[in-house]
């Protein structure tokens, strides 16, 4: 073979063994926005007493999940008319879409938009991501798209885009990448669709997202629904079906609104891998 033939290749070669590795380490990552912060002063809604915890106030989270070439957003924070509000009830410094343009990502870069259900405090930016796919449960797309009226925590104006999106209907548990590494969790009762998430990451090992299954750490102790669930029963059994998730994978869990959590994670920029 000619000199220039073997560096050809030679040059060839490395750049298949590079494309096979990187598609060998498919595993995702994630990073965590503050998209928000809720206080209360009775949490008793929640399912607990005001005894039963110190913590009177919810972090409200919006995530960004990275699987190869494809960007997925999970929860989307307060709604973006709270930007800039720093009162007794609610603080949002940054809106989650300037957080992720500081990244350099667009909105019409996401390719995945679900939500741990449709509640005002996890769709906040959802019409930002009406170009992409929208993955939910079908009993949840009914609930908020045919009859919100029937909740009040559901305000159909923060995700009316979405009706026009693509959109993969599930119906319980859904593997989004097709290799297990970003599942989603049917976990309904808080909302007739409400799901978790559960990631597959490298370094950090499993993850699961708890979506609103529990709000404080304490709700998870005393295994506490909040009184404006729609089905109690419902949410028991997915708090058995998530916890039995746990144990067998040895996953890590997240409480979203948990504000003890977020004080100890480390914020977007920063990437979980
Ligand atoms: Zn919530």
């Amino acid at each position: 073979m000619k000199k220039i033939q073997i560096i050809l290749v030679t040059i060839f070669l490395s750049l298949l063994t590079t494309a096979i590795a990187s598609m060998a380490y498919a595993n995702p990552t994630l990073s965590v926005f503050d998209c928000g912060l809720l206080a209360f002063d009775d949490v008793s809604d929640f399912g607990i007493t005001n005894n039963d915890t110190e913590v009177r106030e919810l972090f409200v989270p919006c995530y960004l999940i990275s699987h190869d070439d494809h960007l997925m957003v999970w929860d989307a924070g307060l709604p973006l008319s709270d930007v800039g509000r720093t009162d007794s009830n609610t603080r949002y410094r940054k809106s989650f879409i300037d957080q992720l343009a500081e990244m350099n990502i667009d909105t019409s870069e996401i390719d995945f938009v679900a939500f741990s259900h449709m509640h005002y405090d996890h769709v906040g930016s959802a019409n930002a991501f009406s170009e992409a796919t929208l993955l939910i449960q079908g009993t949840e797309a009914v609930a908020a798209f045919e009859h919100p009226e029937d909740n009040p925590v559901f305000r159909p104006e923060l995700y009316a885009d979405l009706l026009s999106s693509n959109r993969t209907t599930l119906n319980g548990d859904y593997d989004v990448f097709g290799d297990g590494s970003v599942r989603i969790i049917s976990a309904p009762g808080h909302t007739p669709g409400h799901q978790a998430l559960y990631l597959e990451l490298e370094n950090f090992g499993p993850l699961i997202l708890s979506g609103d299954l529990y709000h404080f750490e304490v709700s998870r102790a005393l295994r506490r629904t909040p009184v404006f669930n729609t089905d109690a029963e419902e949410t028991l059994r997915s708090m058995d079906k998530v916890e039995a998730l746990i144990r067998s994978t040895g996953a890590t869990f997240w409480i979203e609104h948990s504000k003890e959590l977020a004080e100890s994670l480390n914020l977007a920029p920063a990437v979980y891998d």
